[in-house]
């Protein structure tokens, strides 16, 4: 897509599935770090191609980076998150800064699995299932207004989910 955030709102939905077995922190930044190919190809070539990451090795060598390069940074930047809080905001808006490991990795495959399926949906050069499936059978299947609609309502859903969850523990 070519704004990451929409990815964002389907990791709320699955982080209310699993809150403790899913990080959406690496989650996001699996979804940043596996469109660096079409703006890295975008400034080099003028064309946001999608020819490597954003096919099953692709997505799976992303998930690995991100799983675990990408913890370190993650938990950071929750602890600076924590930090901007006051005591009253923390019990809404507090959020566990350790990921354990089955958070990380469930959040970095699900972050760039999700992402090449919906990418596909949008974008016709990219080919979710190679080397198994040559072509995209994901393109078209609903429009881009429907899937960019779908993203930010499971978005809304999810956090309102958070929300609750969060109120009720
Ligand atoms: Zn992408």
């Amino acid at each position: 897509m070519p704004i990451t955030p929409f990815h964002f709102g389907p990791g709320a939905l699955f982080k209310c599935a699993t809150p403790e077995n899913f990080s959406w922190a690496v989650f996001a930044f699996a979804n940043v770090l596996i469109d660096l190919e079409p703006i890295l190809l975008f400034i080099l070539t003028g064309d946001p191609a999608h020819p490597w990451l954003h096919t099953a090795p692709g997505a799976i060598a992303v998930a690995i980076v991100a799983a675990t390069a990408g913890r370190w940074p993650c938990e950071w930047l929750l602890g600076w998150w924590n930090r901007q809080l006051s005591q009253k905001q923390k019990q809404w808006l507090g959020t566990q800064v350790v990921i354990g490991n089955i958070a990380a990795w469930t959040g970095a495959f699900v972050g760039t699995a999700s992402h090449i399926l919906l990418d596909g949906v949008m974008h016709a050069d990219v080919r979710p299932f190679w080397p198994f499936l040559q072509g995209n059978p994901m393109q078209g299947l609903v429009s881009i207004e429907q899937l960019q609609w779908a993203c930010v309502l499971a978005g809304v859903l999810g956090l309102t989910l958070l929300a609750i969850m969060k109120r009720k523990s």
